[in-house]
């Protein structure tokens, strides 16, 4: 695959947030800028993607509210600035996406809560469970604690750790610039931008000198290393201006931005898996209408099912079978049997009327699905 993805081709995205971005130095938060991309988050979520926020601006607000002069900071000065600007940033957060009735969970973690395998065990369960729980995981790096040696220090590469970490298969970076160029377009004007990097080669890596143009922490520089770390992990990774307001919806329509495709597409290894080595539990048949849908790459709603067939459980294998019995595909299925022959023909829109409970919208995601001849 050499091509640019969809961001709804994904199904838990971690979304990184730079300081300049969320905080503008003399007037504090960028509220609106906020909200719009809340906004941008909320589709995906609503849509039954998983999403993570690696937010900074913590320093940024505390510096404001504390009127410290500008210019570098001492390490006890930004850790005491990210003490109080933490609180804020944290708000700011759980304010937007109340908007949209998604939960927020603050995490703040140092370098060992991801270095350490029993921390690391440990602060996973935690943000599985609140993803689970369909809340957004707001992280940050415990700046108040970390000491100099002992830190990330961008939250460039910590956002790719959280993303492998959770088995997430898209990290974004959004950023002050448009994406990777294979030289500095400020002073280059032969400078080319590249949209898909399918594999980070060391020609790649050398263009990540010059290009940077952030006055946070990270430059182009993390970025690369964030995309190693985020690829060879499994998961793609974006990098698109944030700007704009809506700089995903931006993205969705066709702005330029530059991917970083995984070379071992997790998900590609994913539907061999489900297609080759399980055995069925039950079947959910289709209508002609949804058989279709399918085969054009979407997901399965409850709205195309005709009949449920066999005891399954919650995240068991099923067979997927056309309106004359044949078999599509397979796929692991998000409701069990009782549940899902309650909701078979209806809309995804009366599941919670239905059930007593929101439910994904889709009764198979087509990243859990694998059809023949895929
Ligand atoms: N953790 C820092 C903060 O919240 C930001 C680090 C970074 O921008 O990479 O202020």
């Amino acid at each position: 695959m050499t091509s640019a993805p969809h961001l709804h081709d994904f199904r838990r995205i971690v979304v990184k947030v730079g300081s300049s971005l969320l905080v503008d130095r003399a007037k504090g938060a960028k509220t609106e800028w906020l909200a719009a991309l809340v906004d941008d988050l909320a589709r995906e979520y609503a849509r039954g993607a998983d999403i993570l926020v690696v937010s900074s601006g913590a320093i940024a607000l505390g510096r404001t509210v504390l009127n410290l002069p500008a210019g570098a900071l001492k390490l006890e000065e930004s850790q005491a600035a990210a003490a109080i600007g933490q609180i804020s940033l944290a708000r700011l957060w759980a304010e937007a996406l109340s908007g949209h009735s998604v939960p927020a969970g603050q995490i703040l973690l140092t370098l060992s809560d991801t270095e350490e395998r029993r921390r690391y065990l440990n602060a996973r369960a935690t943000v599985g469970k609140l993803l689970e729980l369909r809340a957004v995981p707001v992280i940050n790096e415990n700046d108040t604690v970390a000491t100099s040696e002992i830190r990330y220090g961008d939250n460039d590469r910590l956002a790719a750790r959280v993303a492998t970490m959770m088995g997430a298969d898209l990290l974004v970076l959004l950023s002050d610039i448009d994406g990777l160029f294979t030289a500095p377009p400020q002073s280059d004007p032969n400078a080319v931008f590249i949209p898909v990097v399918p594999r980070i080669t060391a020609e790649i890596e050398a263009m990540a000198g010059g290009a940077a143009s952030e006055l946070s922490r990270g430059g182009m520089r993390t970025k690369i290393e964030a995309a190693k770390m985020a690829t060879t992990g499994g998961c793609a990774m974006l990098i698109a201006n944030g700007k704009r307001l809506n700089p995903l919806a931006a993205v969705a329509g066709g702005e330029r931005c530059t991917w970083f495709l995984t070379p071992s597409n997790p998900v590609t290894s994913r539907k061999k898996w489900i297609a080759g080595s399980l055995e069925p539990r039950g079947a959910v048949h289709l209508d002609a209408g949804a058989v279709r849908a399918l085969r054009s790459g979407k997901s399965l709603l409850p709205a195309g099912v005709t009949r449920i067939e066999g005891a399954f459980e919650r995240g068991d294998a099923v067979a997927i079978r056309g309106p004359g019995g044949d078999e599509v595909g397979r796929g692991l299925v998000a409701y069990d049997a009782a549940d899902a022959t309650l909701i078979a023909g209806r809309s995804s829109r009366d599941i919670e009327a239905i059930l007593g409970y929101s439910g994904r919208a889709e009764m198979i995601h087509r990243d859990d699905m694998a059809l023949a001849g895929e």
